[in-house]
């Protein structure tokens, strides 16, 4: 059966990653595990390298994972080569190594849109340069076809469609991902941050007044005013898809909201460094913050979910008090309501950290 290319869609500006495998320790090899189909990948090498069948731990229709040893996969020569490409020629490598780091995939409809995976530690170039950075869109386009893993049996088997916000169809959002990746390549070495995110439909002072209430309220530093762009600007801008794709199912607005509380949330915490952050430590503090970043950005909004029951586990008995009051208002008077009132009993901002994420989880 002749299967048809599934629509991509790189949920980033093209030529603007580049990742080098020379200069790297091979972090993709450590300790990930791998998998593929036994069919293109993992028949051969379980014919070839029959060990490997004592590490299998998971199947799912044709595909097989295997795990491997903690700092280091099977086949990493101490030369940071792959053994099976050295031995068999590089059509023969896993299809989920061949296309590290864009593995990344989320279905909107029938599209696949491809993100960056962030163990690897991908530079954001200024200006992009399609064709000569790794992160340019046709030749990622190419490995992907190559590695078969988006083949269309695949994406129907183990790609389920995403959420989308309500009123949403997948082509509506898939036009606000392609001008939303246009602004950004656009904005990228000219503009701030926050322009991206004006030019894309949020309101200058709604925002404002939102990030100046959310500071308060979590103890974050004040937004600054400055009209100066910087590093940190080129970075957000660079990984700003890839988080808005992670918030798919929030209506625009909102996922707006998230990244610009995103851009706050840098701005407080790498104060304390003298060199301007990585876009791997950017991203990993912004992934790690998910959860808080979206309960946040719904400001005055009520929350829709209700929360799920869980025990409070604090041992602390003024956090244990403010998360009944929070949880109990938030779908009644909107989050920020709720926090302002449960964190009147939390002056510490750590402990007002430690709620958010509690709340987070309890209402997603
Ligand atoms: S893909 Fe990224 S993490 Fe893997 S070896 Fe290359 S630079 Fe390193």
């Amino acid at each position: 059966v002749v299967q048809k290319p599934v629509p991509l869609f790189f949920g980033f500006p093209d030529g603007v990653f580049h990742y080098v495998c020379a200069e790297c320790d091979a972090r993709c090899c450590r300790g990930q595990g791998f998998g593929g189909s036994l069919t293109r990948e993992m028949g051969f090498l379980f014919q070839e390298y029959p060990g490997l069948a004592t590490m299998t731990h998971m199947r799912q229709r044709d595909l097989m994972d295997v795990a491997t040893p903690a700092g280091s996969c099977f086949f990493l020569r101490g030369d940071n080569l792959c053994q099976i490409e050295v031995e068999h020629g590089r059509s023969r490598k896993p299809g989920v190594c061949l296309v590290f780091p864009f593995n990344r995939f989320v279905r909107i409809g029938n599209t696949i849109v491809v993100t960056p995976h962030i163990l690897c530690p991908l530079r954001v170039q200024v200006p992009a340069r399609p064709g000569v950075y790794t992160g340019t869109h046709a030749a990622l386009e190419a490995t992907i076809r190559e590695s078969e893993m988006l083949d269309e049996k695949y994406v129907k088997w183990y790609l389920h469609s995403a959420t989308l916000p309500p009123k949403e169809t997948s082509e509506s959002v898939l036009k606000q991902h392609a001008q939303f990746r246009e602004t950004c390549a656009a904005a990228i070495g000219n503009s701030r941050f926050i322009d991206v995110l004006t030019a894309s439909g949020a309101n200058v002072k709604e925002l404002s007044a939102f990030l100046n209430r959310t500071a308060t309220l979590m103890h974050w530093s004040q937004p600054q005013t400055s009209t100066k762009r910087d590093g940190i600007d080129d970075v957000l801008i660079a990984l700003a898809q890839p988080m808005l794709v992670e918030w798919t199912s929030s209506p625009r607005p909102r996922a707006l909201r998230a990244l610009a509380l995103g851009e706050r949330l840098i701005r407080t915490l790498f104060t304390v460094q003298i060199d301007p952050p990585r876009p791997q430590a950017i991203y990993s503090v912004l992934h790690q913050s998910i959860a808080v970043l979206s309960l946040l950005s719904y400001g005055d909004e009520r929350t829709t979910n209700a929360p799920r029951k869980r025990k409070a586990p604090f041992g602390n008995s003024e956090l244990v008090f403010a998360s009944f009051i929070a949880q109990r208002d938030m779908k009644s008077q909107g989050v920020f309501s709720a926090l302002e009132k449960a964190f009147k009993h939390l002056p510490s901002p750590a402990d007002r950290t430690v709620l958010t994420h509690h709340l987070a989880q309890v209402v997603r």
